[in-house]
Parts: structure tokens; C-alpha cells; sequence
């Protein structure tokens, strides 16, 4: 990922490609700011620029390719393509583990290693994403190759809060100040990498606060409810016969999350909230018949959409049986077809439910 190709933080970028263009890149730097605004992405940027096989400039004579940036990678040369996917053996990126911190053991590893010359590329990068996570002992550790930082080694400390770092660790590297992204800027973002619609797109960034993560955030926690809502229905009309009784079960398929949490609905509001709502619930709920129909059928249970459900689904599955499962799976898949044809929500969630 070339600078060219970032979305906002232009002076910054600019600052960090003039800094590697003249060679006066400091051996350490602090990338600071929110969350999901893209500093690991410029992290990566600075990475492949310093090792990029063909890097486009615009100093000296020849054409000027580098457009805004007196440097940037090619993001095409192999040194590039590996730094992108991750397996560029003089670009390390640390990271926390499964406790969420970054322990004594992960920051020796890479000093260790940065001790040596790298074995590619001109320049070893070390990468410390979410640098906060750092447990004291591994600051220190790093604090004392930070004073003493080892030649064609440079550090870059990704911190979405810097203030929990070290004082010690913080003046060795100099800070640059990540801010938030503006909503077109996450729009962009969401479309290009995360195969958002336009219009989806700018909804979610509207409600971002200028952070990529944050819009995907929120997009992950409607996937989270949806399934616990469709989840929840199943085992109802698993139990419930009566029409009235599961007819109650069917408004909760459309009420927004605005409702349940107290917050403003993102999603827009009226019939179209609705249909969203029931639409991304519907294909939960699809994948949760689907799972019913590979356990009731004793399938092998790698076949799961839902593995982490597994548990739960085992009662639910013999509940059902294999062809009522079935049966599900087509009531479900009609009522997608229905919305898709604009049906209203409302009838279609009391069909559903009265069909399951
Ligand atoms: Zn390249």
C-alpha cells in the first residue's frame, strides 16, 4: 500500500516520504491517533517505501511519478507484494497475543533480530501495532534499543493511546499525530476495501467519528445482534405453537436496535430501517437453519456456518428434526425473495414467523 493510495492524513504522508526521499527518517517514530484512521496502513506505507525494488520519485531528472510524494512504494516489485501480505522477512510487525498484551518475549524476538542486518530489503522495519499493549518489562526492553537503536533498523510504534506508553519510551520517538478521517474519507475507505455500496457506505461513516474500525465496528455488532435475534426466534417457535404468542416474536425481528439500546438508528428509520433490519436478520437465520439441518442430519459438524454455536444449536437441532429444518431453510429463503420484492417488512416477519 503506497502512500498514493491512503486515504487523508496528506501531511503527514508527505512528511514521511520527504523524511525517507532525503534519508532523514529517525531510527523510531510514534505513529499516534484514534483508532482505524490508518496509521498501521502508513506504518506498511513507510515500510514498503524504504524497501520498494522500484520506487517512484520525483527528485532527480525524468518524469515526476511519485505525484504528491517525493517517494512511494511501486506496491507491485515482490519486495512490495510480500511486505503487503505480511511474509517479508526484514519487515516485522508485533502485535498483541491472545492475553491483549505485547509480552517481554515478543519484543526480545524482534530486538534479537534487529540486530543483525537484514537479510532483503535495505531497511528492517519493526511494526509494534497497538504499542500501549506493551507490558512495562517489554518497554524497557525496548526503551534500551530504542537509545541505542541498531543500524538499517527503524521502529515504528502504532498507539491509539500513546499516554500509557513509558515517558522513557515516548521521548525517544518522535510523534506524529494521527487525527480522524473526514466521513467521505471513511466512505471512500468502506467502499474500496470493504465492498460497501455507496449509499451503505455513507450511512456508516456518518456515524463513525471519522475511524474505519469504528464503521466496521458497528457493522460487525448488527451482525452480532442479528444472529442473537434470529437465534432466539428459533428456539421459540421451537417451543411455541401458538399463533398469537409467536406473532409477538415477529416484531422483534424488525425493531431497530434504537429501540433496544436507546441510541438514534443509524440505518435510517421507517419501512427502509425495517427491511434492513429484517433482511440482515433473515440471513442469520438462514445460516441457523442451515446449521439445524447438517446437526439433526448428523453431518459433519465442520459443515457449521455457526461453529461457535455448536452447543447451543444441538438441542435446537433435535427440536426441529432434519425436515422441518429443511422446511425452515425454504420459509426463510421465500421471505428473503419476498423483501427483495419489496413486500412489507411487517407482513413478511409475521409469515415468517407463523411458518417456521
Ligand atoms: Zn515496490
Amino acid at each position: 500500500m503506497p502512500f498514493r493510495t491512503l486515504v487523508g492524513h496528506r501531511r503527514i504522508l508527505t512528511l514521511l516520504s520527504r523524511a525517507i526521499a532525503r534519508q532523514t527518517l529517525p531510527p523510531a517514530l510514534l505513529l499516534s491517533g484514534p483508532s482505524g484512521v490508518g496509521k498501521r496502513r502508513a506504518a506498511i506505507a513507510v515500510a514498503e517505501t524504504v524497501n520498494c525494488l522500484k520506487p517512484s520519485t520525483t527528485l532527480g531528472p525524468g518524469p515526476s511519478k511519485g505525484g504528491d510524494f517525493e517517494i512511494d512504494a511501486c506496491g507491485a516489485c515482490d519486495s512490495c507484494r510480500r511486505i503487503a501480505r505480511g511474509i517479508h522477512p526484514d519487515v516485522i510487525v508485533v502485535e498483541p497475543g491472545d492475553t491483549g498484551t505485547i509480552k517481554i518475549e515478543q519484543i526480545r524476538e524482534v530486538i534479537g533480530a534487529a540486530a543483525y542486518r537484514p537479510f532483503e530489503g535495505r531497511r528492517r522495519v519493526v511494526i509494534v501495532d497497538n504499542a500501549e499493549a506493551m507490558v512495562p518489562a517489554a518497554q524497557s526492553a525496548m526503551l534500551k534499543t530504542l537509545e541505542e537503536p541498531p543500524p538499517a533498523t527503524i521502529f515504528v510504534l502504532v498507539s491509539s493511546l500513546p499516554d500509557v506508553l513509558l515517558p522513557t519510551v515516548r521521548s525517544r520517538c518522535p510523534r506524529l499525530r494521527f487525527a480522524q478521517l473526514s466521513i467521505t474519507d471513511v466512505a471512500r475507505v468502506l467502499v474500496r476495501d470493504h465492498g460497501y455500496a455507496e449509499a451503505d457506505a455513507r450511512a456508516a461513516a456518518a456515524d463513525s467519528d471519522g475511524s474505519v474500525w469504528r464503521a466496521l465496528a458497528a457493522a460487525a455488532l448488527d451482525l452480532t445482534e442479528a444472529r442473537e435475534r434470529a437465534t432466539a426466534l428459533l428456539v421459540h417457535t421451537a417451543r411455541v405453537a401458538d399463533p398469537a404468542r409467536r406473532l409477538e416474536a415477529a416484531k422483534d425481528l424488525t425493531a431497530g436496535r434504537s429501540a433496544r439500546a436507546g441510541q438514534p438508528p443509524r440505518r435510517g428509520s421507517g419501512q427502509a430501517g425495517e427491511r434492513d433490519q429484517l433482511t440482515v436478520c433473515l440471513r442469520s437465520l438462514a445460516a441457523l437453519v442451515r446449521d439445524l439441518g447438517v446437526l439433526a442430519a448428523h453431518a459433519d459438524a465442520r459443515l457449521l456456518a455457526n461453529p461457535d454455536l455448536h452447543r447451543d444449536l444441538e438441542p435446537l437441532a433435535k427440536a426441529y428434526g432434519s425436515e422441518r429444518a429443511m422446511r425452515a431453510f425454504m420459509t426463510v429463503d421465500r421471505a428473503l425473495g419476498a423483501l427483495d420484492r419489496h413486500a412489507s417488512p411487517k407482513v413478511v416477519a409475521d409469515w415468517l414467523v407463523l411458518n417456521l
